[in-house]
């Protein structure tokens, strides 16, 4: 499922990294993940694996030239993510200058560049829709009653230019000398052929004499889009909703992770919600009646018996989060505050009270 990690990520170096400083990070963390020293740890072993692997071409100066140029084009996720992240999202057009003018006779030896990058690999991921996730944090109160929460992101959109297809105006379209017009790389070993997009025509399996000047040959462009989010009630932290058909060109779904900002009054349990509220000393010891307000901004009188307790609760039944048809209460948790300071004769009046009360001081 996971996306291709990218390799100088995955060793925690940057992409000027020198082979030197990529040994050095390999040490450490093949050292951190080596199976003797993790073991029955699955993920230690696959993450053992993966620094391997990059180390592998990453310390390769053939290897890693041809890497850095599939990097460019975009052939791995992860490599210079904006702020929404999708499964093979191309990360193509941003690349400047340099991204003009690719040697194809680089590629020459991609298809065992490609095995022996993905060669243990097994799925095919060309199947996978595209989707992109973002996040968005949002206030309590809209977490526990539901709402509309706009939201803006940067998504791919088809280029307006070019329609889409990377070509400049009155270029010439090519059969693409990578995956001779098919649209996919082969690769595999031991009886496992598989087929991923083709990194250098992006599948479309022609390549044009010039790019389009918009896209820079991407055949597409990043367009701000308001996007409104219909958050149910009683939706939880790190909740995942998926907006269909909202993603990348409007086919690949959208999902956002709901991030639920704490809030100053009120907390949650459940389907309860708990609210603080302090009351002052009398107040707890002769009870008083205190209004409050609910989660929907309703005032509801509350009556505080004499001796409240600091901390303790109070029961407003059928005030919590409606969630399918349940609903939860609220809670009022009083919290009694003291004074800070008091006058002599105050100290005289609590003096008094605590001896006839037989309190020690
Ligand atoms: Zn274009
Ligand atoms: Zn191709």
């Amino acid at each position: 499922m996971a996306a291709q990690r990218d390799y100088y990520q995955l060793l925690g170096v940057a992409e000027s990294a020198t082979t030197d400083e990529i040994k050095k990070a390999f040490r450490r963390l093949a050292k951190q993940y080596h199976p003797d020293r993790n073991p029955n740890n699955p993920q230690a072993a696959e993450r053992f694996k993966e620094i391997n692997e990059a180390h592998d071409v990453l310390s390769d100066p053939e290897k890693r030239k041809k890497y850095d140029t599939l990097r460019r084009y975009g052939a791995f996720a992860g490599a210079g993510n904006a702020s929404a992240r999708g499964r093979r999202e191309s990360t193509t057009g941003r690349g400047g200058a340099d991204s003009g003018d690719l040697d194809m006779s680089d590629f020459g030896g991609l298809g065992d560049l490609f095995s022996s990058i993905f060669g243990r690999r097994g799925a095919d991921r060309e199947a996978e829709p595209e989707e992109v996730e973002t996040s968005v944090t949002i206030p309590f109160r809209v977490a526990a009653l539901g709402g509309s929460v706009p939201i803006t992101l940067a998504m791919p959109e088809v280029c307006p230019t070019c329609g889409g297809t990377g070509a400049a105006k009155g270029a010439t379209i090519n059969t693409c000398p990578e995956c001779k017009g098919r649209g996919t790389v082969s690769f595999g070993q031991g009886g496992f052929a598989v087929n991923r997009p083709c990194p250098v025509c992006r599948g479309r399996g022609t390549v044009p004499s010039q790019r389009c000047p918009t896209c820079q040959g991407s055949g597409e462009v990043r367009v701000e889009k308001r996007i409104t989010v219909e958050v149910p009630a009683g939706v939880e932290d790190g909740a995942r909703l998926r907006l269909k058909n909202q993603g990348p060109k409007g086919q690949g779904d959208l999902i956002v992770v709901i991030h639920v900002a704490p809030d100053r009054f009120f907390r949650r349990e459940g389907l309860d919600v708990i609210g603080v509220v302090p009351i002052n000393l009398a107040q707890a010891l002769l009870g008083s009646r205190i209004k409050v307000k609910t989660l929907d901004g309703k005032r509801v009188v509350l009556r505080i018996p004499p001796g409240t307790q600091h901390g303790q609760k109070f029961r407003i039944a059928g005030h919590g989060i409606e969630r399918n048809g349940r609903h939860g209460d609220m809670y009022v948790e009083a919290h009694v505050t003291l004074p800070e300071r008091l006058s002599a004769e105050e100290q005289e009046a609590l003096r008094s009270f605590a001896e006839k009360t037989g309190m020690k001081y």
